[in-house]
């Protein structure tokens, strides 16, 4: 398993900044490195301009490899793919890990194919038994978990799940080492090119990192009422959710959907308003730490999962904790 003797973990940024899945990555990198008498190498990627903020180069980790190229910047998988399996086959890193997140999900398997080599995702837990890597991962939505067990194949690939390898605090003596490579990208190998980025306006948290998310499901009501979930995730510094109905009626972006056929999501604290705990529903958070459920139903199946339960008309609740948040924490 240690033939390599090189954990790679890549770090994404945006914006110049460390996600925080990114730090949650090298934190697991960084753990699997000491396991196996191994260094992390924290792995970047960007245009000429990049640099490597200080919370990676202060990490911990051994070295920092930056990759540069005009065609990383924006994100561009296609090219990432290049740079990156190019790297991984003159540096022969043993295993490689990368957050679970849009572009970790669309980057790892084209990576996986290009090398030939096999890969886990979604892991929520690693470990090592003498040579081999095993990962765990939920499956039949949430219900069982299963571990993959890795064969001779290197490196080993795996995909991270947000919000549950929690990062350490930085504490680096010494910042790592940087080498920065320029990367060799055939301009006629690819086949999609990233002219610009436009963000949607008014752009809130992305739900699958979100450490705290309020969630509105059908006894919402109606789409106007939204705004209370909007407001008390103001004040909590929350993402919105909503159960699929409230997507498929228009309510809410796809992007904001919880459960089986939306996003998975590991929060903090997820507060449930108005869902009635559909199993497809639940295959998309009954893994948050904390679960707090309001609904007008007290024999509502939320509550089966809910760690904390508040039965009443959410409409009028949300009002009074949107208020008494605001005095506690302002
Ligand atoms: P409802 O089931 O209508 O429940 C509304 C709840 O609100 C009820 O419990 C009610 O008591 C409560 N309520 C009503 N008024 C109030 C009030 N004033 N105050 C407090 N409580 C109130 N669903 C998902 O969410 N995500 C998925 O990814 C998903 N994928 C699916 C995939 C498949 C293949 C299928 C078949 C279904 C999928 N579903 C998914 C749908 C799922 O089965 C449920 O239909 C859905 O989750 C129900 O959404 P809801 O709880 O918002 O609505």
């Amino acid at each position: 398993m240690n033939d390599g003797k090189q954990i790679w973990v890549w770090v994404e940024t945006l914006a110049g900044q460390v996600k925080p899945v990114g730090l949650e990555a090298l934190h697991a990198g960084k753990t699997l490195a000491e396991q196996l008498g191994a260094t992390a190498t924290a792995v970047l990627a960007g245009g000429p301009d990049a640099t490597v903020p200080e919370a990676v180069t202060g990490s911990g980790v051994q070295q920092v490899l930056l990759i540069q190229h005009p065609h990383l910047d924006p994100h561009n998988s296609l090219g990432l793919v290049e740079a990156f399996a190019a790297q991984i086959q003159s540096r022969q890193p043993a295993v490689v890990l990368m957050g679970a997140t849009n572009h970790g999900k669309e980057l790892a398997p084209a990576l996986a194919a290009k090398l030939g080599v096999g890969l886990a995702t979604d892991c929520i837990a690693l470990d090592v038994e003498g040579d081999t890597l095993k990962a765990r991962r939920p499956v039949y939505a949430g219900k069982a978990h299963i571990t993959f067990q890795f064969g001779e194949h290197r490196p080993c690939l795996l995909t991270l799940r947000p919000n549950v390898f929690r990062p350490s605090q930085a504490t680096a003596a010494e910042a790592a080492p940087v080498e920065t490579v320029t990367a060799e990208i055939p301009e006629d190998g690819l086949r999609l090119k990233i002219k610009d980025v436009v963000q949607a306006a008014g752009r809130k948290l992305d739900i699958s990192e979100a450490r705290i998310i309020v969630s509105g499901g059908m006894g919402m009501q109606k789409p106007e009422n939204f705004r209370l979930l909007e407001e008390l995730a103001e004040v909590l510094g929350a993402a919105v959710g909503a159960s699929r109905p409230v997507v498929d009626n228009g309510w809410r972006e796809y992007s904001n959907q919880v459960g089986q056929t939306g996003r998975t999501v590991s929060p903090d604290l997820y507060i449930a308003c108005g869902i009635s705990g559909a199993v497809q529903h639940l295959a998309g958070m009954s893994s948050s730490r904390c679960i707090v459920a309001i609904n007008k139903d007290p024999n509502a199946p939320i509550f089966d999962v809910a760690d904390y339960g508040i039965v009443g008309n959410v409409l009028d609740i949300l009002p009074v904790m949107t208020a008494e948040f605001k005095k506690v924490l302002s």
